[in-house]
C-alpha cells in the first residue's frame, strides 16, 4: 500500500493531531515545552500506525484523560542502622521489642545482670585457702628427729639422731653442742634462746650468769634445777653471742620440737623473744606476748623475760616473776625462796 493513500494521509493527520493535544497537555499541566526536531517529526511521519501505537504504550492514549502524576517521593530517609557498627566489648544498647507487623530486629545481646553472672573464679595456688590461720606447727614431711617406727622418740633418740650435727653454719664455732638436761619427765620445761660462752664450754645449757639467775627463779618457784627440763631454740653458739640467723633456727627447730613432744610437760615457759616467736610462729614482741597464756601442741606456754635481759634491765624482774607466779598456780606450786 503506498503510504500516499486517503486512509494513510488520514491516519497521519489524526496522529499529528493527537501529538499537537499531547504537547499542549504536556505544556499546561507541567510548563515546559516538549521540542520535537524534524528529524522526530518525520521519523512519526514514516512510521505510521505502528509508532502511534507505541506512543499511546509510553505517553498514554491522546484521547484518554491525562494520567495523574505519581506524587514526587520524598527521598527515602537515611536507613539507620539496628546495632552499632562498633562498640566497646560487652557494650549493647538496648533494644525495643520489634511491633506487630514490623520486620524482626537483629536482637541486641545484653550482658546478663550481674546476679545471673556465673561468679568469678579465682585461681588460687595448690593448698592455698582464703583466711586460712597462721600455721602452727612445722610441716610434718617425715618422722620427727630420733623417730624409728612412728612412735615418739625418746630424748636419748633424740640425741643419737641429732649427732655431731653439720645441718647449720654454727657447727663451725662450737666447742660443744648443748642439747640440753634436766628431767625427761618434767612437768616444767624452760627454753631458752641459745648456749653463750659459758654454756660452749661446758655443754650444759643455762650455767654462766644468766644460768645462774634462772637457776634462782627455779627455786623461787618452789623447784629444784634437776626437777625441770631446760634446752635452747639452737644447740650450738652462735659467735660473738649474736643472734641465731633465721636459717639456723629452721634447721635446729625440729629437735626442739622432737624434745618438747618427748617430755610431753604441763608447762612451757618461753624465755626471750626468739623462743616465744619461734614457737608460737608469732613475731610481737616479747614486751607483749610476756604475761599471757599461750598454747603450744595442746601445752600451756608462758612467755616471760630472758635471764639475760633481766640481768640488764633489773627493774623487769618485777614482771618476771609475775609470770612465774601464774606458772606456779597452774602447776599448783608454793614460791619457794625468792631470787
Ligand atoms: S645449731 Fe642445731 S642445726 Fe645447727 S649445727 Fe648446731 S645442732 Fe645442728
Amino acid at each position: 500500500m503506498n503510504e500516499n493513500t486517503p486512509d494513510a494521509s488520514q491516519d497521519l493527520s489524526a496522529l499529528l493531531d493527537d501529538v499537537r493535544r499531547h504537547l499542549l497537555w504536556q505544556e499546561e499541566a507541567a510548563g515546559r515545552v516538549l521540542m520535537i526536531d524534524a528529524k522526530a517529526a518525520l521519523e512519526l511521519q514514516r512510521s505510521g500506525p505502528s509508532l502511534r501505537e507505541r506512543f499511546a504504550r509510553t505517553h498514554g492514549a491522546p484521547d484518554a484523560a491525562p494520567a495523574p502524576q505519581a506524587p514526587r517521593a520524598e527521598p527515602p530517609p537515611p536507613r539507620m542502622p539496628t546495632v552499632p557498627e562498633a562498640r566497646p566489648a560487652g557494650w549493647e544498647r538496648p533494644v525495643a521489642a520489634p511491633q506487630a507487623g514490623q520486620g524482626a530486629t537483629v536482637p541486641a545481646r545484653m550482658p546478663p545482670p550481674a546476679e545471673a553472672r556465673p561468679p568469678v573464679s579465682r585461681p588460687l595456688a595448690a593448698g592455698m585457702l582464703v583466711d586460712a590461720p597462721p600455721r602452727q606447727s612445722p610441716p610434718t614431711s617425715g618422722p620427727p628427729p630420733g623417730a624409728s617406727s612412728g612412735e615418739r622418740p625418746t630424748l636419748d633418740e633424740i640425741r643419737r639422731d641429732l649427732g655431731d650435727c653439720r645441718r647449720c653454719k654454727l657447727c663451725t664455732g662450737r666447742k660443744n653442742l648443748v642439747f640440753g638436761s634436766g628431767n625427761p619427765r618434767a612437768e616444767l620445761v624452760f627454753v631458752g634462746e641459745g648456749p653463750g660462752e659459758n654454756e660452749d664450754l661446758q655443754g650444759v645449757p643455762f650455767v654462766g650468769a644468766a644460768g645462774e639467775l634462772l637457776t634462782k627463779m627455779i627455786g623461787a618457784m618452789g623447784y629444784r634445777r634437776d626437777d625441770v627440763y631446760i634446752c635452747n631454740v639452737v644447740k650450738c653458739r652462735p659467735p660473738g653471742n649474736r643472734n641465731p640467723e633465721p636459717e639456723e633456727i629452721a634447721a635446729c627447730e625440729p629437735f626442739l620440737r622432737a624434745q618438747l613432744a618427748a617430755i610431753q610437760p604441763k608447762v612451757v615457759v618461753a624465755l626471750g623473744k626468739f623462743a616465744a616467736q619461734t614457737l608460737l610462729r608469732d613475731s610481737t614482741a616479747i614486751t607483749r606476748l610476756r604475761g599471757n597464756w599461750r598454747t603450744y601442741e595442746g601445752i600451756q606456754l608462758m612467755p616471760t623475760f630472758h635471764p639475760a635481759y633481766l640481768l640488764r634491765s633489773p627493774a623487769e624482774k618485777r614482771k618476771a616473776w609475775e609470770d612465774l607466779q601464774a606458772v606456779m598456780k597452774v602447776l599448783g606450786k608454793q614460791p619457794g625462796s625468792r631470787a
